[in-house]
């Protein structure tokens, strides 16, 4: 049994692969992060080398081999990250000398490769040359948000499986059912996790991240009630943590829509929802233009962060373009 939730299409393609033995040498995973692509990948290297395989449906779960691989300590299933946010020569290099050598266990080695985006150019085209003659029994599972974030000849050697977000139901039923979350908190994670299951339950599972949204919605209650001043001294603070900016924006973002669907009163696809008095409030106060071009400016502002622009100067453009109270 697949552990996956969701994505069904690429478990069936999957599955179909292994069916017909016509398995690629190569799968890009790709989707917005925390949505499933390591889950999906353990899956399919537990179905690859899954000793019951003449039994039941593959993976089983149970045998020797799914249980490494669940665990991490099958010697032909490895799993390689970056440090400190990078993929290295020496991970690539490692990887091509040992991918060489036959399988010590199970049918096939399984190289799950996360956030490829993060090689460097010398690790990508190291990468490259075993992507170009892979050794008979390798198989290579790259995952990355972006496509376009990787070498055109990186993605070419690859099969494409692109996940998009869950339904919020199916988010919600996850929690509720795998995780024992209960129902009114499993429909607010839901929401807020736009569809990343994996988003959802690491925040199930830690209280932080929920007062962290708390502090963040807060503060930008308290700026619109404040001048040019502060504005900029917020944007400062935060510029020393660039890598916490992403998540803040797309939290503001996510709650300025929000004012968007409050002020034309339709409830329905609100993701804040257990702040709708406050949403309704807010809505009244603002023109339906000041909150479209806050919108804007929001997605401009996280356009330009993922494009390596100055975090800085954009979140004084930002907060300036915040509306006032
Ligand atoms: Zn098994």
């Amino acid at each position: 049994m697949w552990q996956v939730v969701g994505h069904k299409w690429a478990v069936d393609l999957l599955n179909r692969a292994l069916a017909s033995g016509r398995v690629a040498h190569a799968y890009l995973l790709t989707g917005p992060p925390q949505i499933g692509k390591r889950s999906l990948a353990l899956n399919f290297a537990q179905a690859l080398n899954c000793l019951d395989g003449n039994n039941g449906e593959r993976p089983c779960g149970q045998c020797l081999a799914c249980r490494k691989i669940a665990h991490g300590s099958h010697p032909d299933v490895q799993l390689i990250e970056g440090e400190r946010g990078s993929l290295k020569i020496d991970q690539m290099r490692t990887l091509q000398h040992e991918a060489a050598l036959s399988p010590l266990e199970g049918r096939w080695k399984v190289y799950i490769i996360r956030q490829m985006e993060q090689a460097t150019a010398e690790a990508a085209n190291c990468l490259l040359k075993t992507l170009e003659e892979p050794p008979a029994h390798v198989i290579l599972l790259l995952t990355a948000s972006r496509s376009d974030a990787l070498l055109p000849t990186i993605v070419s050697r690859c099969q494409m499986l692109n996940l998009r977000p869950l339904a919020n139901e199916t988010v919600q039923r996850a929690l509720q059912e795998r995780w024992g979350v209960d129902a009114e908190r499993a429909q607010l994670l839901a929401r807020l996790s736009g569809g990343r299951l994996g988003w959802a339950v690491a925040v199930s599972q830690n209280d932080a991240i929920l007062a962290r949204r708390e502090k963040h919605l807060n503060e930008m209650k308290e700026l619109l009630g404040q001048g040019r001043v502060e504005r900029l001294e917020y944007a400062q603070q935060l510029s020393r943590n660039p890598e916490a900016a992403p998540e803040l924006l797309h939290l503001w973002l996510s709650w300025w829509r929000d004012l968007l669907l409050a002020a034309s009163e339709s409830s329905a696809g609100i993701i804040n929802i257990d702040r709708k008095d406050a949403l309704s409030a807010q809505a009244r106060r603002y023109s339906l233009g000041q909150v479209r071009d806050f919108v804007e400016a929001l997605r401009a502002a996280a356009w330009r962060l993922e494009h390596n622009a100055n975090t800085r100067l954009t979140l004084e453009v930002l907060l300036l373009s915040l509306p006032n109270n």
